[in-house]
Protein backbone atom coordinates (compact mmCIF):
# COMPACT_ATOMS: atom_id res chain seq x y z
CA UNK A 1 0.00 0.00 0.00
CA UNK A 2 2.71 2.47 0.74
CA UNK A 3 3.18 3.54 -2.74
CA UNK A 4 -0.43 3.43 -3.37
CA UNK A 5 -1.30 6.36 -1.23
CA UNK A 6 0.77 8.97 -2.89
CA UNK A 7 -0.37 7.76 -6.31
CA UNK A 8 -3.51 8.33 -5.37
CA UNK A 9 -3.00 11.32 -3.60
CA UNK A 10 -2.49 12.71 -7.05
CA UNK A 11 -5.26 11.28 -8.57
CA UNK A 12 -7.63 12.12 -7.28
CA UNK A 13 -9.52 15.32 -5.75
CA UNK A 14 -10.93 14.27 -2.78
CA UNK A 15 -10.21 13.70 0.74
CA UNK A 16 -7.63 11.05 1.61
CA UNK A 17 -7.04 9.55 5.39
CA UNK A 18 -4.66 7.82 6.95
CA UNK A 19 -4.32 8.39 10.09
CA UNK A 20 -5.58 6.23 12.64
CA UNK A 21 -8.34 8.12 14.42
CA UNK A 22 -10.04 8.69 10.37
CA UNK A 23 -9.71 4.82 9.97
CA UNK A 24 -11.09 3.60 13.94
CA UNK A 25 -14.04 5.85 12.65
CA UNK A 26 -14.65 4.09 10.20
CA UNK A 27 -13.83 0.51 11.35
CA UNK A 28 -17.34 -0.65 12.82
CA UNK A 29 -20.62 -0.59 12.03
CA UNK A 30 -23.98 -1.45 14.11
CA UNK A 31 -22.49 -5.26 13.56
CA UNK A 32 -20.53 -7.16 15.92
CA UNK A 33 -17.40 -6.84 13.79
CA UNK A 34 -14.63 -4.58 13.44
CA UNK A 35 -12.08 -3.90 10.58
CA UNK A 36 -9.73 -1.28 10.52
CA UNK A 37 -9.05 -0.37 7.30
CA UNK A 38 -5.47 1.11 5.33
CA UNK A 39 -7.30 4.10 3.90
CA UNK A 40 -9.85 6.45 3.97
CA UNK A 41 -11.63 8.07 0.92
CA UNK A 42 -14.12 10.59 0.78
CA UNK A 43 -14.32 11.05 -3.25
CA UNK A 44 -15.20 14.62 -4.43
CA UNK A 45 -17.64 13.02 -7.04
CA UNK A 46 -18.37 10.42 -9.41
CA UNK A 47 -14.69 10.88 -11.80
CA UNK A 48 -12.73 10.25 -8.43
CA UNK A 49 -14.69 7.00 -8.20
CA UNK A 50 -14.09 5.98 -12.02
CA UNK A 51 -10.32 6.88 -11.55
CA UNK A 52 -10.17 4.60 -8.07
CA UNK A 53 -12.11 1.99 -9.23
CA UNK A 54 -9.65 1.85 -12.77
CA UNK A 55 -6.56 1.68 -9.97
CA UNK A 56 -7.72 -0.86 -8.19
CA UNK A 57 -8.54 -2.97 -10.76
CA UNK A 58 -5.48 -2.25 -12.61
CA UNK A 59 -3.11 -2.94 -9.82
CA UNK A 60 -4.93 -5.51 -7.80
CA UNK A 61 -2.48 -8.34 -9.32
CA UNK A 62 0.67 -6.67 -7.57
CA UNK A 63 -1.47 -5.92 -4.51
CA UNK A 64 -4.07 -9.16 -3.77
CA UNK A 65 -5.42 -7.02 -0.58
CA UNK A 66 -6.59 -3.79 -2.75
CA UNK A 67 -10.55 -3.60 -2.32
CA UNK A 68 -12.49 -0.50 -2.20
CA UNK A 69 -15.89 -0.99 0.57
CA UNK A 70 -18.29 1.54 -0.04
CA UNK A 71 -19.65 3.02 3.33
CA UNK A 72 -22.27 5.75 3.67
CA UNK A 73 -23.88 6.23 7.47
CA UNK A 74 -22.28 2.85 8.72
CA UNK A 75 -25.36 2.04 10.57
CA UNK A 76 -25.47 -1.31 8.85
CA UNK A 77 -26.08 -4.55 11.14
CA UNK A 78 -24.29 -7.51 9.34
CA UNK A 79 -21.10 -5.78 9.08
CA UNK A 80 -21.46 -5.03 5.37
CA UNK A 81 -20.07 -1.45 5.76
CA UNK A 82 -16.23 -2.16 6.96
CA UNK A 83 -13.32 -3.18 5.30
CA UNK A 84 -9.39 -3.89 5.56
CA UNK A 85 -8.51 -1.76 2.86
CA UNK A 86 -9.92 1.11 1.29
CA UNK A 87 -13.03 2.81 2.76
CA UNK A 88 -15.36 4.95 0.25
CA UNK A 89 -17.20 7.86 2.61
CA UNK A 90 -20.20 8.62 0.40
CA UNK A 91 -21.12 10.72 2.86
CA UNK A 92 -19.00 14.04 2.38
CA UNK A 93 -19.58 14.64 -1.03
CA UNK A 94 -22.35 12.63 -2.24
CA UNK A 95 -25.38 14.94 -0.06
CA UNK A 96 -27.19 16.87 -2.08
CA UNK A 97 -30.93 16.34 -3.09
CA UNK A 98 -31.32 16.41 -6.27
CA UNK A 99 -34.79 17.04 -7.43
CA UNK A 100 -38.18 16.18 -6.67
CA UNK A 101 -40.91 16.00 -9.51
CA UNK A 102 -44.62 14.65 -8.35
CA UNK A 103 -43.47 11.06 -6.34
CA UNK A 104 -39.74 10.74 -8.04
CA UNK A 105 -37.23 11.65 -6.03
CA UNK A 106 -34.09 11.86 -7.60
CA UNK A 107 -30.80 12.18 -4.90
CA UNK A 108 -27.30 11.61 -4.31
CA UNK A 109 -26.46 8.33 -2.19
CA UNK A 110 -24.84 9.99 0.65
CA UNK A 111 -28.12 12.08 1.43
CA UNK A 112 -29.34 11.42 5.28
CA UNK A 113 -33.01 10.17 5.28
CA UNK A 114 -33.40 12.96 7.85
CA UNK A 115 -32.71 15.26 5.10
CA UNK A 116 -35.26 14.06 2.62
CA UNK A 117 -38.12 13.52 4.86
CA UNK A 118 -39.15 16.57 5.15
CA UNK A 119 -39.04 17.82 1.71
CA UNK A 120 -41.23 14.74 1.47
CA UNK A 121 -43.46 15.45 4.27
CA UNK A 122 -44.43 19.02 2.82
CA UNK A 123 -45.56 17.21 -0.21
CA UNK A 124 -48.03 14.85 1.46
CA UNK A 125 -45.41 12.26 0.90
CA UNK A 126 -42.95 9.63 2.37
CA UNK A 127 -40.62 6.46 1.63
CA UNK A 128 -42.96 3.19 1.74
CA UNK A 129 -39.57 1.83 2.35
CA UNK A 130 -37.89 3.86 5.18
CA UNK A 131 -36.32 1.98 7.90
CA UNK A 132 -36.61 2.98 11.48
CA UNK A 133 -33.14 3.99 11.75
CA UNK A 134 -34.27 7.04 9.39
CA UNK A 135 -32.79 9.46 11.56
CA UNK A 136 -29.05 7.85 11.19
CA UNK A 137 -29.18 6.18 7.93
CA UNK A 138 -28.56 7.39 4.11
CA UNK A 139 -30.89 6.48 1.17
CA UNK A 140 -27.22 4.91 -0.44
CA UNK A 141 -27.22 2.47 2.53
CA UNK A 142 -31.05 1.47 2.07
CA UNK A 143 -30.53 0.45 -1.29
CA UNK A 144 -27.59 -1.40 -0.36
CA UNK A 145 -29.15 -3.51 2.22
CA UNK A 146 -32.08 -3.17 0.47
CA UNK A 147 -34.09 -1.76 3.40
CA UNK A 148 -37.28 -1.73 4.94
CA UNK A 149 -39.34 -0.56 7.54
CA UNK A 150 -42.63 -0.05 9.53
CA UNK A 151 -44.65 0.57 6.43
CA UNK A 152 -43.23 -2.14 4.38
CA UNK A 153 -46.66 -4.32 4.84
CA UNK A 154 -47.47 -2.35 2.29
CA UNK A 155 -44.88 -1.40 0.35
CA UNK A 156 -42.18 -4.24 0.45
CA UNK A 157 -38.71 -3.34 0.83
CA UNK A 158 -36.17 -0.21 -1.01
CA UNK A 159 -35.77 -2.52 -4.42
CA UNK A 160 -39.19 -2.43 -5.10
CA UNK A 161 -39.44 1.46 -5.28
CA UNK A 162 -35.95 2.07 -7.02
CA UNK A 163 -36.52 3.39 -10.29
CA UNK A 164 -32.63 4.51 -12.06
CA UNK A 165 -29.56 4.23 -10.42
CA UNK A 166 -25.94 5.30 -11.44
CA UNK A 167 -23.37 2.42 -10.94
CA UNK A 168 -19.65 2.54 -11.05
CA UNK A 169 -18.74 -1.25 -11.98
CA UNK A 170 -15.73 -2.87 -12.57
CA UNK A 171 -14.52 -1.02 -15.62
CA UNK A 172 -14.09 1.60 -13.56
CA UNK A 173 -17.20 3.59 -15.66
CA UNK A 174 -20.22 4.65 -14.43
CA UNK A 175 -23.57 3.81 -16.21
CA UNK A 176 -27.37 4.12 -16.14
CA UNK A 177 -29.17 1.22 -15.07
CA UNK A 178 -32.61 1.12 -15.41
CA UNK A 179 -35.31 -1.43 -16.33
CA UNK A 180 -35.51 -2.39 -19.92
CA UNK A 181 -38.54 -3.77 -22.62
CA UNK A 182 -38.14 -6.84 -24.43
CA UNK A 183 -37.24 -4.99 -27.14
CA UNK A 184 -34.36 -2.66 -25.85
CA UNK A 185 -33.25 -6.00 -23.96
CA UNK A 186 -32.80 -7.31 -27.34
CA UNK A 187 -31.18 -4.56 -28.70
CA UNK A 188 -28.52 -4.00 -25.59
CA UNK A 189 -27.60 -7.52 -25.81
CA UNK A 190 -26.72 -6.83 -29.69
CA UNK A 191 -23.66 -4.56 -28.37
CA UNK A 192 -20.32 -5.06 -28.00
CA UNK A 193 -19.24 -2.99 -25.05
CA UNK A 194 -18.47 -3.93 -21.59
CA UNK A 195 -22.19 -2.97 -20.18
CA UNK A 196 -23.95 -4.91 -22.89
CA UNK A 197 -21.28 -7.88 -21.95
CA UNK A 198 -22.96 -7.78 -18.20
CA UNK A 199 -26.47 -7.76 -19.38
CA UNK A 200 -25.76 -10.47 -21.58
CA UNK A 201 -24.19 -12.42 -18.96
CA UNK A 202 -26.58 -11.56 -16.39
CA UNK A 203 -29.51 -12.74 -18.63
CA UNK A 204 -28.07 -16.29 -19.76
CA UNK A 205 -27.38 -16.88 -15.79
CA UNK A 206 -31.10 -16.19 -15.28
CA UNK A 207 -32.80 -17.65 -18.47
CA UNK A 208 -30.60 -20.97 -18.29
CA UNK A 209 -31.75 -21.40 -14.92
CA UNK A 210 -35.17 -19.48 -14.50
CA UNK A 211 -36.94 -22.11 -12.22
CA UNK A 212 -34.13 -22.31 -9.82
CA UNK A 213 -33.38 -18.88 -9.94
CA UNK A 214 -37.52 -17.83 -9.66
CA UNK A 215 -38.14 -20.75 -6.92
CA UNK A 216 -35.30 -19.66 -4.73
CA UNK A 217 -37.00 -16.33 -3.80
CA UNK A 218 -38.22 -16.52 0.17
CA UNK A 219 -41.73 -16.79 0.41
CA UNK A 220 -42.08 -13.72 2.79
CA UNK A 221 -43.12 -10.13 2.13
CA UNK A 222 -39.51 -8.54 2.41
CA UNK A 223 -36.38 -10.40 1.86
CA UNK A 224 -32.32 -9.20 1.72
CA UNK A 225 -30.81 -12.11 1.46
CA UNK A 226 -28.82 -13.25 -1.69
CA UNK A 227 -28.68 -11.44 -5.16
CA UNK A 228 -32.43 -10.07 -6.33
CA UNK A 229 -31.98 -12.04 -9.33
CA UNK A 230 -35.76 -13.83 -9.17
CA UNK A 231 -36.56 -10.29 -9.18
CA UNK A 232 -34.26 -9.43 -12.60
CA UNK A 233 -35.90 -11.31 -15.41
CA UNK A 234 -39.48 -11.64 -15.86
CA UNK A 235 -40.26 -13.67 -18.99
CA UNK A 236 -43.96 -12.79 -18.83
CA UNK A 237 -43.99 -9.18 -18.76
CA UNK A 238 -40.32 -9.16 -20.79
CA UNK A 239 -39.15 -6.32 -17.97
CA UNK A 240 -35.26 -6.99 -16.96
CA UNK A 241 -34.79 -4.27 -14.29
CA UNK A 242 -31.31 -4.68 -12.96
CA UNK A 243 -31.65 -1.96 -10.59
CA UNK A 244 -33.22 -4.83 -8.63
CA UNK A 245 -29.65 -6.91 -8.77
CA UNK A 246 -27.61 -3.83 -7.66
CA UNK A 247 -30.00 -2.83 -4.78
CA UNK A 248 -29.37 -4.74 -1.65
CA UNK A 249 -25.62 -5.68 -3.10
CA UNK A 250 -24.23 -4.27 -0.52
CA UNK A 251 -21.13 -2.51 -3.09
CA UNK A 252 -20.17 -5.81 -3.59
CA UNK A 253 -21.19 -5.57 -7.34
CA UNK A 254 -20.37 -1.93 -7.99
CA UNK A 255 -20.66 1.76 -6.29
CA UNK A 256 -23.61 3.39 -6.55
CA UNK A 257 -23.82 6.88 -7.39
CA UNK A 258 -27.07 8.49 -7.88
CA UNK A 259 -30.27 7.24 -7.10
CA UNK A 260 -33.99 7.75 -8.64
CA UNK A 261 -36.12 6.61 -6.19
CA UNK A 262 -40.00 6.94 -5.71
CA UNK A 263 -42.00 8.12 -2.94
CA UNK A 264 -45.71 7.25 -2.20
CA UNK A 265 -48.64 9.78 -1.20
CA UNK A 266 -48.98 9.81 2.89
CA UNK A 267 -52.67 9.34 4.55
CA UNK A 268 -54.36 12.30 5.54
CA UNK A 269 -55.37 10.42 8.94
CA UNK A 270 -54.07 7.30 11.05
CA UNK A 271 -54.57 5.55 14.25
CA UNK A 272 -53.23 2.91 16.57
CA UNK A 273 -54.44 0.56 18.32
CA UNK A 274 -52.10 -0.23 21.37
CA UNK A 275 -52.12 -3.72 22.67
CA UNK A 276 -50.25 -4.96 25.72
CA UNK A 277 -49.16 -8.87 26.18
CA UNK A 278 -48.70 -10.17 29.99
CA UNK A 279 -46.30 -12.72 28.10
CA UNK A 280 -45.73 -13.79 24.18
CA UNK A 281 -46.99 -17.27 24.71
CA UNK A 282 -50.03 -16.31 22.51
CA UNK A 283 -47.84 -14.13 20.10
CA UNK A 284 -48.54 -16.25 17.31
CA UNK A 285 -52.34 -16.51 17.56
CA UNK A 286 -52.60 -12.97 18.31
CA UNK A 287 -50.54 -11.96 15.25
CA UNK A 288 -52.61 -14.24 13.45
CA UNK A 289 -55.77 -12.59 14.25
CA UNK A 290 -54.63 -8.58 13.63
CA UNK A 291 -53.29 -9.87 10.00
CA UNK A 292 -57.21 -11.09 9.40
CA UNK A 293 -57.71 -7.32 9.56
CA UNK A 294 -54.88 -6.20 7.14
CA UNK A 295 -53.27 -3.19 9.24
CA UNK A 296 -51.18 -0.01 7.35
CA UNK A 297 -48.72 -1.07 10.16
CA UNK A 298 -47.89 -3.73 12.46
CA UNK A 299 -44.87 -3.52 15.03
CA UNK A 300 -43.56 -4.60 18.58
CA UNK A 301 -41.11 -4.26 20.79
CA UNK A 302 -40.70 -6.13 24.37
CA UNK A 303 -40.25 -4.91 27.85
CA UNK A 304 -36.23 -4.27 28.10
CA UNK A 305 -37.09 -1.85 25.13
CA UNK A 306 -39.72 -0.07 27.15
CA UNK A 307 -38.36 0.06 29.85
CA UNK A 308 -34.88 1.29 27.80
CA UNK A 309 -37.11 3.77 26.05
CA UNK A 310 -38.57 5.08 29.58
CA UNK A 311 -35.11 5.78 30.91
CA UNK A 312 -33.33 6.88 27.69
CA UNK A 313 -36.32 9.30 27.13
CA UNK A 314 -34.64 12.53 28.07
CA UNK A 315 -32.03 11.51 24.91
CA UNK A 316 -35.19 12.71 22.35
CA UNK A 317 -35.47 16.34 24.08
CA UNK A 318 -32.99 17.96 21.68
CA UNK A 319 -34.75 15.98 18.43
CA UNK A 320 -38.06 17.40 19.77
CA UNK A 321 -37.97 20.72 21.38
CA UNK A 322 -39.07 20.98 25.30
CA UNK A 323 -42.18 21.38 25.07
CA UNK A 324 -42.89 18.19 22.64
CA UNK A 325 -40.51 16.06 24.86
CA UNK A 326 -42.76 17.31 28.05
CA UNK A 327 -45.71 15.82 26.46
CA UNK A 328 -44.93 12.75 25.04
CA UNK A 329 -42.78 12.05 28.69
CA UNK A 330 -46.50 12.40 30.09
CA UNK A 331 -48.01 10.20 27.70
CA UNK A 332 -45.87 7.33 28.41
CA UNK A 333 -46.11 8.22 32.15
CA UNK A 334 -49.60 8.07 32.32
CA UNK A 335 -49.25 4.78 30.27
CA UNK A 336 -46.44 3.59 33.15
CA UNK A 337 -49.01 4.34 35.81
CA UNK A 338 -51.62 2.43 34.46
CA UNK A 339 -50.04 -0.54 34.38
CA UNK A 340 -49.30 -0.19 38.04
CA UNK A 341 -45.71 -1.87 38.67
CA UNK A 342 -46.68 -5.12 35.87
CA UNK A 343 -45.01 -3.57 32.89
CA UNK A 344 -46.47 -5.93 29.87
CA UNK A 345 -44.25 -8.32 28.52
CA UNK A 346 -44.26 -7.28 24.51
CA UNK A 347 -46.18 -3.96 23.42
CA UNK A 348 -47.67 -4.48 20.24
CA UNK A 349 -48.61 -1.00 17.61
CA UNK A 350 -51.28 -1.91 14.97
CA UNK A 351 -52.02 1.36 12.95
CA UNK A 352 -54.45 2.12 9.99
CA UNK A 353 -54.36 4.62 7.89
CA UNK A 354 -58.12 6.15 6.37
CA UNK A 355 -59.22 9.13 4.55
CA UNK A 356 -61.03 10.61 7.28
CA UNK A 357 -60.32 9.73 11.57
CA UNK A 358 -63.76 8.17 11.75
CA UNK A 359 -62.93 5.75 9.03
CA UNK A 360 -59.81 4.92 11.18
CA UNK A 361 -61.67 4.66 14.62
CA UNK A 362 -64.17 2.53 12.64
CA UNK A 363 -61.31 -0.20 11.42
CA UNK A 364 -59.59 0.35 15.03
CA UNK A 365 -62.93 -0.50 17.04
CA UNK A 366 -63.48 -3.56 14.66
CA UNK A 367 -59.88 -5.24 15.52
CA UNK A 368 -60.38 -4.45 19.33
CA UNK A 369 -63.36 -6.34 19.42
CA UNK A 370 -61.97 -9.44 17.80
CA UNK A 371 -59.53 -9.32 20.24
CA UNK A 372 -61.49 -9.54 23.12
CA UNK A 373 -61.31 -12.97 23.50
CA UNK A 374 -57.07 -12.97 24.32
CA UNK A 375 -58.59 -10.84 27.26
CA UNK A 376 -55.74 -8.18 26.72
CA UNK A 377 -55.28 -4.93 27.82
CA UNK A 378 -55.87 -2.19 25.24
CA UNK A 379 -55.59 1.77 24.54
CA UNK A 380 -56.55 3.61 21.30
CA UNK A 381 -54.30 6.36 20.35
CA UNK A 382 -57.11 7.88 17.64
CA UNK A 383 -54.09 10.23 16.56
CA UNK A 384 -50.71 10.83 15.24
CA UNK A 385 -49.92 13.52 18.43
CA UNK A 386 -51.06 10.32 20.97
CA UNK A 387 -48.75 7.95 19.56
CA UNK A 388 -46.16 9.60 18.99
CA UNK A 389 -44.23 8.59 22.10
CA UNK A 390 -44.45 4.89 21.40
CA UNK A 391 -43.52 5.25 17.86
CA UNK A 392 -40.48 7.50 19.20
CA UNK A 393 -39.54 3.94 21.45
CA UNK A 394 -40.03 1.64 18.38
CA UNK A 395 -37.99 3.58 15.74
CA UNK A 396 -35.12 4.14 18.42
CA UNK A 397 -35.70 0.56 19.72
CA UNK A 398 -32.36 -0.83 18.09
CA UNK A 399 -30.76 2.12 19.32
CA UNK A 400 -31.06 2.09 22.57
CA UNK A 401 -30.32 -1.24 22.45
CA UNK A 402 -26.83 -0.27 21.92
CA UNK A 403 -27.06 1.20 25.56
CA UNK A 404 -25.24 -1.43 28.02
CA UNK A 405 -27.84 -3.39 30.12
CA UNK A 406 -26.45 -5.35 32.72
CA UNK A 407 -22.62 -5.37 31.27
CA UNK A 408 -24.06 -6.76 28.11
CA UNK A 409 -24.17 -5.36 24.64
CA UNK A 410 -27.04 -5.84 21.46
CA UNK A 411 -25.11 -8.31 19.76
CA UNK A 412 -27.06 -8.91 16.61
CA UNK A 413 -26.19 -11.99 14.62
CA UNK A 414 -30.26 -13.73 14.65
CA UNK A 415 -31.47 -10.54 14.15
CA UNK A 416 -33.90 -10.16 11.06
CA UNK A 417 -35.46 -13.46 10.42
CA UNK A 418 -38.73 -13.71 8.64
CA UNK A 419 -41.16 -15.98 8.19
CA UNK A 420 -45.06 -15.73 6.66
CA UNK A 421 -46.84 -14.37 9.51
CA UNK A 422 -50.01 -17.23 8.93
CA UNK A 423 -46.91 -19.22 10.10
CA UNK A 424 -46.00 -17.54 13.41
CA UNK A 425 -48.11 -19.88 16.17
CA UNK A 426 -45.74 -22.67 14.58
CA UNK A 427 -43.01 -20.73 14.43
CA UNK A 428 -42.32 -18.38 17.83
CA UNK A 429 -42.60 -21.43 20.49
CA UNK A 430 -39.81 -22.97 18.08
CA UNK A 431 -38.07 -19.81 18.17
CA UNK A 432 -38.55 -19.44 21.97
CA UNK A 433 -37.09 -22.80 22.38
CA UNK A 434 -33.83 -22.40 21.08
CA UNK A 435 -33.40 -18.71 22.80
CA UNK A 436 -34.32 -20.64 26.11
CA UNK A 437 -31.96 -23.69 25.48
CA UNK A 438 -28.98 -21.09 24.34
CA UNK A 439 -29.80 -18.71 27.23
CA UNK A 440 -30.06 -16.13 24.93
CA UNK A 441 -31.56 -12.88 26.97
CA UNK A 442 -32.75 -11.96 23.50
CA UNK A 443 -34.63 -8.77 23.31
CA UNK A 444 -37.64 -9.18 20.91
CA UNK A 445 -39.09 -6.58 18.21
CA UNK A 446 -39.78 -5.97 14.83
CA UNK A 447 -42.00 -5.55 11.99
CA UNK A 448 -44.34 -8.22 13.35
CA UNK A 449 -47.26 -7.90 10.57
CA UNK A 450 -44.10 -8.92 7.82
CA UNK A 451 -43.30 -11.79 10.55
CA UNK A 452 -39.82 -10.19 10.71
CA UNK A 453 -38.11 -10.13 13.97
CA UNK A 454 -34.98 -8.49 15.64
CA UNK A 455 -33.90 -11.24 17.97
CA UNK A 456 -31.24 -9.43 19.48
CA UNK A 457 -29.01 -11.14 22.60
CA UNK A 458 -27.79 -9.19 25.02
CA UNK A 459 -24.70 -10.98 25.12
CA UNK A 460 -20.58 -10.32 26.40
CA UNK A 461 -19.34 -11.21 22.79
CA UNK A 462 -15.89 -10.68 23.87
CA UNK A 463 -16.33 -13.56 25.79
CA UNK A 464 -15.05 -17.05 24.20
CA UNK A 465 -18.29 -18.44 25.96
CA UNK A 466 -20.80 -16.61 24.08
CA UNK A 467 -18.69 -17.01 20.97
CA UNK A 468 -19.58 -20.48 20.96
CA UNK A 469 -23.07 -19.96 20.99
CA UNK A 470 -23.11 -18.18 17.48
CA UNK A 471 -22.70 -21.02 15.29
CA UNK A 472 -24.95 -23.72 16.52
CA UNK A 473 -27.95 -21.24 17.29
CA UNK A 474 -27.68 -20.26 13.31
CA UNK A 475 -27.87 -24.20 12.67
CA UNK A 476 -30.71 -24.98 14.75
CA UNK A 477 -32.79 -21.75 13.58
CA UNK A 478 -31.90 -22.09 9.64
CA UNK A 479 -33.96 -25.20 9.31
CA UNK A 480 -36.63 -23.54 11.26
CA UNK A 481 -37.11 -20.67 9.15
CA UNK A 482 -36.78 -22.44 6.04
CA UNK A 483 -39.50 -25.11 7.16
CA UNK A 484 -41.92 -22.05 7.00
CA UNK A 485 -40.14 -20.36 3.48
CA UNK A 486 -38.96 -17.83 5.52
CA UNK A 487 -35.56 -15.99 5.18
CA UNK A 488 -33.13 -15.43 7.75
CA UNK A 489 -33.00 -11.62 6.86
CA UNK A 490 -36.10 -9.75 5.72
CA UNK A 491 -33.80 -6.40 5.48
CA UNK A 492 -30.70 -6.55 7.41
CA UNK A 493 -28.58 -8.17 4.83
CA UNK A 494 -26.15 -10.50 4.56
CA UNK A 495 -23.18 -9.08 5.04
CA UNK A 496 -20.49 -10.88 7.47
CA UNK A 497 -22.98 -12.47 9.66
CA UNK A 498 -25.16 -14.34 6.83
CA UNK A 499 -22.82 -14.59 3.77
CA UNK A 500 -21.43 -17.93 5.22
CA UNK A 501 -24.66 -19.05 5.59
CA UNK A 502 -26.04 -18.36 1.90
CA UNK A 503 -25.28 -21.93 0.72
CA UNK A 504 -27.18 -23.19 4.17
CA UNK A 505 -30.68 -21.01 3.21
CA UNK A 506 -30.39 -21.46 -0.72
CA UNK A 507 -29.04 -25.10 -0.95
CA UNK A 508 -25.67 -25.29 -3.23
CA UNK A 509 -26.81 -24.68 -6.34
CA UNK A 510 -28.55 -21.64 -6.09
CA UNK A 511 -25.26 -20.78 -3.76
CA UNK A 512 -23.19 -21.27 -6.74
CA UNK A 513 -25.19 -19.01 -9.35
CA UNK A 514 -24.93 -15.96 -6.63
CA UNK A 515 -21.50 -16.73 -7.02
CA UNK A 516 -21.42 -16.65 -10.55
CA UNK A 517 -23.43 -13.31 -10.58
CA UNK A 518 -20.72 -11.93 -8.32
CA UNK A 519 -17.39 -13.25 -10.39
CA UNK A 520 -19.98 -11.55 -13.79
CA UNK A 521 -19.88 -8.03 -12.07
CA UNK A 522 -16.78 -8.47 -10.07
CA UNK A 523 -14.38 -11.14 -11.17
CA UNK A 524 -11.36 -9.62 -9.68
CA UNK A 525 -13.06 -9.26 -6.38
CA UNK A 526 -12.37 -5.62 -5.82
CA UNK A 527 -15.54 -4.43 -4.41
CA UNK A 528 -16.25 -5.16 -0.53
CA UNK A 529 -14.47 -8.39 -0.13
CA UNK A 530 -15.83 -11.13 2.78
CA UNK A 531 -19.49 -9.55 2.11
CA UNK A 532 -22.33 -11.77 1.03
CA UNK A 533 -20.82 -14.85 -1.43
CA UNK A 534 -17.45 -14.16 -0.39
CA UNK A 535 -18.21 -14.24 3.24
CA UNK A 536 -16.62 -16.91 5.73
CA UNK A 537 -17.80 -17.89 8.97
CA UNK A 538 -13.77 -18.41 10.03
CA UNK A 539 -12.89 -14.77 8.76
CA UNK A 540 -16.04 -13.36 10.23
CA UNK A 541 -15.74 -14.71 13.62
CA UNK A 542 -11.98 -13.53 13.71
CA UNK A 543 -13.01 -10.21 13.25
CA UNK A 544 -15.63 -10.05 16.13
CA UNK A 545 -14.99 -6.38 17.82
CA UNK A 546 -12.41 -6.77 20.55
CA UNK A 547 -13.55 -4.07 22.66
CA UNK A 548 -16.97 -4.56 24.46
CA UNK A 549 -19.17 -1.32 23.96
CA UNK A 550 -21.74 -0.61 21.44
CA UNK A 551 -20.65 -0.82 18.02
CA UNK A 552 -22.57 1.96 16.53
CA UNK A 553 -20.68 4.99 15.07
CA UNK A 554 -22.29 8.16 16.88
CA UNK A 555 -23.24 10.64 14.50
C1 LIG B 1 -30.85 1.61 15.40
C2 LIG B 1 -30.94 0.90 14.08
C3 LIG B 1 -32.18 0.64 13.53
C4 LIG B 1 -32.29 -0.01 12.28
N1 LIG B 1 -33.51 -0.25 11.75
C5 LIG B 1 -33.60 -0.80 10.51
C6 LIG B 1 -34.88 -1.03 9.91
O1 LIG B 1 -35.94 -0.75 10.47
N2 LIG B 1 -34.89 -1.58 8.67
C7 LIG B 1 -33.75 -1.87 7.99
O2 LIG B 1 -33.83 -2.31 6.86
N3 LIG B 1 -32.54 -1.66 8.55
C8 LIG B 1 -32.43 -1.13 9.77
N4 LIG B 1 -31.20 -0.92 10.32
C9 LIG B 1 -29.98 -1.23 9.55
C10 LIG B 1 -29.45 0.01 8.74
O3 LIG B 1 -29.72 1.19 9.44
C11 LIG B 1 -30.07 0.10 7.35
O4 LIG B 1 -29.73 -1.00 6.57
C12 LIG B 1 -29.67 1.40 6.62
O5 LIG B 1 -30.47 1.62 5.50
C13 LIG B 1 -28.21 1.44 6.23
O6 LIG B 1 -27.91 2.75 5.82
P1 LIG B 1 -26.46 3.38 6.01
O7 LIG B 1 -26.46 4.70 5.37
O8 LIG B 1 -26.04 3.34 7.43
O9 LIG B 1 -25.59 2.34 5.15
P2 LIG B 1 -24.19 1.68 5.45
O10 LIG B 1 -24.23 0.92 6.72
O11 LIG B 1 -23.11 2.67 5.30
O12 LIG B 1 -24.11 0.66 4.22
C14 LIG B 1 -25.00 -0.42 4.10
C15 LIG B 1 -24.53 -1.33 2.95
O13 LIG B 1 -24.68 -0.64 1.71
C16 LIG B 1 -23.44 -0.51 1.05
N5 LIG B 1 -23.37 0.83 0.47
C17 LIG B 1 -23.44 2.02 1.12
N6 LIG B 1 -23.35 3.03 0.24
C18 LIG B 1 -23.21 2.47 -1.00
C19 LIG B 1 -23.01 2.98 -2.30
N7 LIG B 1 -22.99 4.30 -2.54
N8 LIG B 1 -22.88 2.10 -3.31
C20 LIG B 1 -22.93 0.77 -3.11
N9 LIG B 1 -23.09 0.23 -1.89
C21 LIG B 1 -23.23 1.07 -0.85
C22 LIG B 1 -22.37 -0.72 2.11
O14 LIG B 1 -21.16 -1.23 1.56
C23 LIG B 1 -23.05 -1.69 3.04
O15 LIG B 1 -22.85 -2.99 2.58
C24 LIG B 1 -31.09 -0.36 11.60
C25 LIG B 1 -29.85 -0.09 12.17
C26 LIG B 1 -29.76 0.52 13.40
C27 LIG B 1 -28.41 0.79 13.98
Amino acid sequence: MDDTIPKLRKLLKGEIRTDLAARQAVSRDASVYELVPEVVISPADSVDIEKLVKYVAKNKTAYPKLSITPRSAGTCMSGGSIGTSIVLDMTTHFGNIGSLKGTILNTQPGVYMRDIDPLLTSNHLHLGCVPASRAINTIGGMVGNNSGGERSLQYGNTERWVRELKVVFGDGNEYVVKPLSRKQLAQKLKETTYEADLYRRTYELIENNYDLVKNARPHVNKNSMGYNLWSVWDRDTGIFDMTRLISGSQGTLGIITDVTIEAVPKAPHSGLLLVYLPSIKNLGDIIATVMHHEPATFEGFDNITFNLGLRYFNTFRKQLGTKEWLRQQSILLKSVAKFKGHIPSMFLMIEFDGQTQGEVLDKISILHDDLKSFNLKMDIEADEASSAPFWRIRRAALSLLQNQVHGRYASPFIDDMAVPPRYLPEFVPQLRKVIRKYKLPATIQGHFGDGNFHVIPLMDISRAKDQAKLEPVMRELIPIVLKYGGTMAGEHNDGMVRGPWLPAVFGQDMYEIFKETKEIFDPQYIFNPHKKTDASWEYSMSHIRSQNDNGLVKK
